[in-house]
């Protein structure tokens, strides 16, 4: 099997191709067709398996495609921004709205999130990647949420803080993805969870990954996910 087999686009081929991957790992064959085919995914896999191009892969596949769905001369949110300016004038303040939303546990696994979905995007246009952690000034992150971000990458505690004074618009969120669910319900993270996942459409398609799918992580995937294909690697 190859990245071309899976039904991924040139552009994110060749990034693969440079990035020294010369096939799918077991878990990438398994998640990226049905992602591609907008399918919910619960996965339980480990560190190591591959399992951040698994929903990255088709993720930013989607997402390279999606602008085309605007309606010819509908302008979107950024060209809205943009031609304000030209036009003299002060864009009003809009909030980002994110099209995916990537929850980690950690600022660490965050942080290797953004930098895999920066190498594979590389060459896709209008695709681009910001993190949002606990530590980082806020300052600096209002600016990058004002560039109007694609993806989301996120600590949960961090991102409700945003979400609550109105900085973040989850209405246009196509892709939800919990990245070591397990470990972000030990971390106590539930409620903040909860609260994100309420705020996004129930159009979303929703990818969990886990190290284990039972007891309180099985529940929540139950809730948040519509007939889910469960991988386990
Ligand atoms: P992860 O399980 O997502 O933490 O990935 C583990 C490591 O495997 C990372 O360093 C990735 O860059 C690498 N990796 C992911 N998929 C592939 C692949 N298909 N071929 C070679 N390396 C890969």
């Amino acid at each position: 099997m190859t990245f071309e087999t899976l039904g991924l686009h040139p552009n994110i081929v060749k990034a693969l191709s440079e990035a020294g991957y010369s096939k799918p790992t077991p878990v990438q064959e398994q998640a990226v067709p049905a992602a591609l085919e907008g399918r919910d995914l619960l996965v339980s896999s480990q560190t190591g398996s591959g399992k951040t191009a698994a929903f990255m892969l088709p993720a930013l596949n989607k997402l390279a495609g999606a602008e085309q769905s605007f309606q010819p001369g509908q302008k979107t949110p950024n060209q809205e921004r943009q031609s304000a300016r030209s036009r003299g004038e002060r864009p009003r303040f809009q909030p980002a709205q994110p099209k995916m939303l990537v929850l980690t546990p950690t600022r660490e696994l965050a942080l290797q999130v953004t930098t895999a979905a920066t190498k594979y995007g590389t060459y896709l246009r209008r695709v681009r990647t910001v993190s949002i952690l606990g530590g980082m000034p806020y300052p600096k992150q209002m600016q990058l949420l004002a560039k109007n971000p694609e993806i989301l990458i996120a600590t949960p505690g961090r991102l409700i803080d945003h979400m609550e004074s109105g900085k973040i618009d989850f209405s246009q969120l196509q892709i939800l993805v919990l990245d070591e669910a397990d470990r972000m319900l030990d971390m106590g993270f539930i409620e903040d969870i909860e609260k994100i996942v309420a705020a996004t459409p129930e159009s979303r398609q929703t990818m969990l990954f886990s190290a284990t799918l039972d007891g309180v992580v099985g529940s929540m995937a139950k809730r948040i996910t519509r007939d889910p294909l469960v991988i386990q690697i």
